[in-house]
């Protein structure tokens, strides 16, 4: 017997948690469930976490997850409970399988099997926010070569294990060259680790236009975070319903299954929600706690209630469904199926799961690092760009005023009277001689600015690694 834990959620989860429930007990799933409180209860009653301690307990203690979608509430400072829990527990890694089922399911696209491999803790979603100014807010985005490593390697590995023949990465490295380039840059040192493995890259704009016209040019596809969760929604849309996909975030220790859609208010407690995507999920449970057996008994079952007809609302079409069924009927269609298997629907391969066969990071040698200068964000509005270049080579010592961006774009020296500025303005200090810039020059001129009454929000230190410039150039520089 496997211990797992398991909450409702909120909106439809409570139904299809339910259905899928029924589902796996009926298949014979050797499974002790343990059931938690999370969600919009727990967020209404005071806990901005939507978790408390206890349910925190029991999933660290069973490592086994099965969640049914959560209702974040809007404002209030409530943090998305999902986005904590895949950090906290180190679930790195989000499988989300999109597979279309024709002729059963109607989809636009009749031969898709794309599975996106999302990066699950770092990127925009470490949710370090400021508002600087006046006009300016900003959200960082932090990628690290031990997160890139552990994705892209996972989706290698995942690849090989089940047979699949090519790995396509998607970044914005064109633009980000910092971080979404160090993603592409491991990509491609992993690729080359995999040669029986076809790898290309895309940048994202057309990648995702792609995979939403041309699915079958794809077949496993990683990326970072923000461009997964898009991806990955479009990518189950198109393949039939997001209510058809289901989700595993994988750690190294913990695991967490659930769908890929939301809490669904707008159809909640009426009965009509399809439960296919938690269902989906829950087979990924069975397969990665070894219960292979189960998993396949359970998506055969699956398989032939849209073969035979019996669909949901969202996935039923008049004169091709036979009948239309709610959440309860459709459960039941499942359970009066297990034992079969489908005609036409060719089902996923069970394989015991991936994550052992990862190595853990190794950090290489620390490179040598060096101050070239540093970019001080002032706040700052009312006057000319040149007024306030004046007032900044005050602050000069070895590190010399060598440039002023807005929004990132060059708007000193040689700046375009069309550029709109904003009150937020990036004033970068560089060495000129090519040597270290001297570590004292930079509180030097921080308190020379809070002389001159500038109003400094933020520093970043310039530097180069092994040589290599570690900061991007303004636009237009
Ligand atoms: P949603 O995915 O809940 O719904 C989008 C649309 O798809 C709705 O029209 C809904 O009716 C439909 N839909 C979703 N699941 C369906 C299903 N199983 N069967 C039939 N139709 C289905 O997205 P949303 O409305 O943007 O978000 C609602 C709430 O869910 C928000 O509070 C959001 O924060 C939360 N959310 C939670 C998760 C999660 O728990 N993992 C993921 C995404 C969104």
């Amino acid at each position: 017997m496997q211990k797992v834990t398991f909450a409702k959620g909120d909106g439809i989860g409570p139904e299809i948690m339910d259905a899928t429930l029924r589902i796996l007990k009926t298949a014979g799933a050797r499974i002790e469930w343990e059931e938690i409180e999370i969600g919009e209860k727990v967020y209404l009653s005071g806990n901005t976490s939507g978790i408390g301690k206890e349910a925190w307990d029991s999933i660290r203690k069973n490592k086994v997850f099965l969640k049914a979608p959560i209702t974040t509430p809007q404002g209030g400072g409530y943090k998305s409970l999902n986005v904590t829990m895949r950090k906290a527990l180190g679930l790195f890694a989000n499988v989300r399988p999109c597979k279309s089922y024709h002729p059963f399911v109607q989809t636009k696209h009749e031969d898709m099997d794309v599975v996106i491999i999302r990066e699950n803790e770092e990127d925009l979603y470490a949710g370090i926010e400021h508002q600087q100014t006046d006009e300016v807010v900003q959200c960082l985005k932090l990628i690290t070569r031990p997160g890139c490593e552990k994705i892209v390697r996972y989706a290698f590995e995942y690849a090989r294990l089940y047979n699949r023949k090519k790995v396509s990465c998607f970044t914005k490295d064109n633009i980000m060259k910092h971080t979404d380039g160090l993603f592409h840059q491991v990509f491609k040192e992993i690729a080359a680790e995999y040669p029986d493995i076809e790898s290309d890259n895309w940048i994202i704009d057309i990648g995702a236009a792609r995979i939403a016209d041309t699915p079958e040019l794809f077949d496993v596809v990683v990326m970072p975070n923000l461009y997964g969760d898009v991806v990955s929604d479009i990518t189950a849309q198109i393949s039939g319903s997001v209510g058809l996909a289901g989700s595993a975030n994988i750690g190294e220790s913990c695991a967490m299954f659930e769908a890929i859609h939301g809490s669904a208010p707008d159809i909640a407690e009426k009965n009509i929600a399809n439960p296919s995507g938690l269902l989906k999920g829950a087979v990924m449970m069975l397969n990665h706690i070894g219960q292979q057996d189960i998993a396949e008994k359970v998506v055969n079952a699956w398989a032939c209630t849209l073969e035979d007809g019996i669909h949901t609302l969202d996935i039923y079409r008049e004169g091709k469904s036979v009948k239309r069924v709610g959440t309860r009927g459709f459960a039941e269609a499942v359970i009066a199926r297990l034992g079969q298997a489908p005609r036409r629907i060719k089902v996923e391969e069970f394989k015991k799961d991936v994550k052992l066969n990862l190595p853990s990071y190794s950090r290489s040698k620390k490179a040598n690092k060096v101050l070239k200068g540093v970019d001080i964000f002032v706040d700052y509005a009312g006057g000319s760009v040149d007024e306030l270049a004046m007032k900044l080579k005050n602050l000069e010592a070895d590190i010399k005023l060598s440039m002023i961006t807005n929004r990132g774009v060059k708007v000193w020296p040689q700046g375009f009277e069309e550029t709109f500025c904003t009150d937020h303005w990036r004033c970068r200090f560089e060495v000129e001689n090519g040597h270290p810039a001297e570590k004292e020059s930079i509180p030097e001129a921080l308190s020379k600015a809070l002389e001159e009454g500038i109003d400094v929000i933020k520093t970043e230190n310039l530097y180069e690694f092994d040589g290599v410039r570690g900061y991007s150039l303004g636009q237009g520089q």
